[in-house]
């Protein structure tokens, strides 16, 4: 087989992951012209084409070599690590994590159970997408319960009888509540994760993989830095500095005609919460302000 010189992403036709993803890959440098049958973009500056697919496809496109790395939530990567066939398929790895499709994979109860632990699910019916992930569940508790798999529209399966609980993702909670259910037991906390072979290609792709990496960890890493400045007397600094979350050391700057003023600039590599900026006035802060930050070039 020819091996390929271009990368080859595959990520999300439509859905959640879909806009995210590709406004990354824009920050990453990357633009793509869309092609008609829209199934297969071609990279217009760099070597890297997409392909989009159903989310479903994406961990089996990267295993059987058809795409380099793909834009995919941790809950259908790992359902498909267990229960794809072990044969001819390379093993996955999950190479970033990328901020974005936040969910959990949950256990969901009709809301009048009283609901002790995962012992009381024994010769229950559970219904779900995800049998791997839940049959692990199961298996890691000790609860003999039986396993209904459908392709969606699970939360209405307890009310139509087809069930008597499910095992759902779970964003905000409001699907649950709509159809009387209450959330147990989370099994799996997901986001959307870059998930490509645990063996990178030693040719040019291979290349190609790190160069992206590298910009993509640049990227993240300005997406969650903030850069806070604030105003403090001489004799509070040190108080001051103590209470500042992460990062690299501050820089201070004089405040014209206030000899005993200083100006402090850091960066800091998350938010900065409402709490922690309180407690960093108590110690004798003034005229503080939380920045985002455009871009970073260290
Ligand atoms: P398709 O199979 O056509 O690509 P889908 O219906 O399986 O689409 P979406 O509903 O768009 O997919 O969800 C894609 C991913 O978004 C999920 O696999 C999950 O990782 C993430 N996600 C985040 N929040 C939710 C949620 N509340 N419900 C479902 N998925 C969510
Ligand atoms: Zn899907």
């Amino acid at each position: 087989m020819k091996t390929r010189d271009r990368l080859r992403i595959a990520m999300q036709k439509s859905g959640r992951l879909t806009e995210p993803a590709l406004e990354l890959l824009k920050r990453c440098g990357l633009t793509f012209r869309q092609s008609r049958d829209k199934l297969f973009c071609f990279g217009e500056g760099e070597p890297v084409d997409l392909l989009l697919v159903r989310d479903d496809d994406i961990p089996g496109l990267i295993a059987q070599g058809v795409c380099d790395l793909g834009i995919v939530g941790r809950n259908v990567l790992d359902e498909y690590r267990l229960t794809a066939g072990r044969d001819d398929a390379a093993p996955l790895a999950e190479w970033r994590e990328l901020g974005f499709g936040r969910c959990r994979l949950s256990i969901a109860v009709q809301q009048e159970m009283d609901y002790q632990g995962p012992q009381q699910l024994a010769g229950l019916r559970i219904a779900t997408s995800y049998p791997g992930l839940l049959g692990e569940w199961l298996r890691t508790n000790g609860v003999d319960a039986s396993v209904v798999t459908l392709a969606g529209s699970v939360e209405i399966a307890p009310k139509l009888g087809t069930a008597d609980l499910i095992c759902d993702l779970v964003q905000s909670g409001g699907t649950l509540v709509a159809n009387q259910l209450r959330e147990t037991d989370v099994l799996l906390e997901s986001e959307a994760v870059l998930a490509g072979p645990k063996a990178l290609p030693t040719d040019e792709r291979g290349d190609l993989i790190e160069l992206l990496l590298k910009r993509l960890d640049g990227v993240i890493q300005v997406r969650e830095s903030r850069l806070l400045l604030l105003q403090t007397s001489r004799h509070t600094l040190d108080a001051v500095v103590r209470l500042l979350p992460g990062g690299p050391q501050p820089t201070l700057l004089p405040v014209a005609g206030q000899p005993d003023q200083l100006m402090l600039q850091a960066l800091c590599a998350g938010e900065v919460s409402w709490r922690e900026l309180e407690e960093i006035k108590k110690a004798g802060a003034r005229e503080m302000f939380v920045l985002p930050v455009e871009k970073m070039l260290a």
